[in-house]
């Protein structure tokens, strides 16, 4: 499932007990919940980078709740992933999209995340997933061709990675925040569509979108919940109703082979 994270080596890993290895003898120890960290020195410009255990813990209670499983049916909708599937997630975080779509549909899931905290999360809850630590923005961890589906729900989007681990024909669900994600807090949002449209350059095409907008009662732990999640620990807001969305973009990996 892995490859070697050393520059100039990407060899494949292979399973040994408690560790992957490439042929090249490079060795990853996997942790005590299964992931493996797959994160270079130099991927490191903080002593611990990505999300702390506090938020991850924040996002996962509220996922928990359910407040987001309207975001999730439409993520569900759009994939159209199949048993035997291979999907993958950049920037998965705690792992609630890739986990839950490969629970539902039998696909095997994988997740990479710059956090420990969110991976060890994501590993506890799903473990019929795979997980790694490592800098999706400087290269996703999967063979060449690998994958069927990859995924970047409000997460990082490094095209040309996803490009080189997608198989031909194969999809990317990008997903970003709609113009009305918590309206009350933040006012309404611009549309992120066209720019991500416009990163796509000549390697995906764009299928189909989907906006998915949900409306969910939140009590005051739910909110304190939302406020470490979204980094604004003294953002004011009130119990009550909120509004989250997501628009949802199914972009298609071309393959230059076969449209000459
Ligand atoms: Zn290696």
């Amino acid at each position: 499932m892995w490859i070697c994270p050393v520059r100039g080596c990407q060899l494949e890993l292979r399973p040994r007990p408690r560790r992957w290895v490439c042929e090249s003898d490079h060795s990853f120890d996997v942790a005590r919940e299964g992931y493996v960290n797959l994160l270079q020195p130099q991927d490191r410009r903080a002593k611990a980078p990505g999300d702390g255990r506090e938020v991850v813990a924040a996002r996962r209670r509220l996922h928990e709740r359910g407040i987001t499983r309207g975001l999730f049916e439409a993520v569900l909708e759009l994939a159209d992933a199949r048993r035997g599937d291979r999907i993958a997630e950049a920037g998965c975080g705690e792992g609630f999209y890739v986990g839950t779509l490969a629970g539902q549909t039998g696909a095997h899931g994988a997740g990479v995340d710059i956090s420990t905290p969110a991976i060890e999360a994501a590993a506890r809850r799903y473990p019929e997933c795979s997980w790694a630590v490592a800098n999706a923005d400087r290269m996703l961890p999967l063979p060449t061709g690998s994958l069927d589906l990859a995924l970047s729900i409000t997460g990082r989007r490094p095209l040309g990675e996803f490009y080189r681990v997608l198989r031909p024909g194969g999809g990317l669900l990008a997903g970003v925040p709609g113009p009305e994600d918590l309206i009350e807090l933040r006012g309404v949002g611009k549309d992120r569509r066209e720019s991500v449209l416009a990163e796509l350059g000549a390697g995906f095409a764009c299928v189909e979108t989907k906006r998915v907008t949900t409306h969910v009662r939140l009590d005051a732990s739910a909110v304190g919940d939302l406020r470490l999640a979204i980094y604004r620990p003294a953002g004011v807001i009130e119990p009550g109703e909120v509004t989250l969305s997501l628009d949802l973009m199914l972009l298609r990996r071309r393959d230059a082979m076969l449209e000459t």
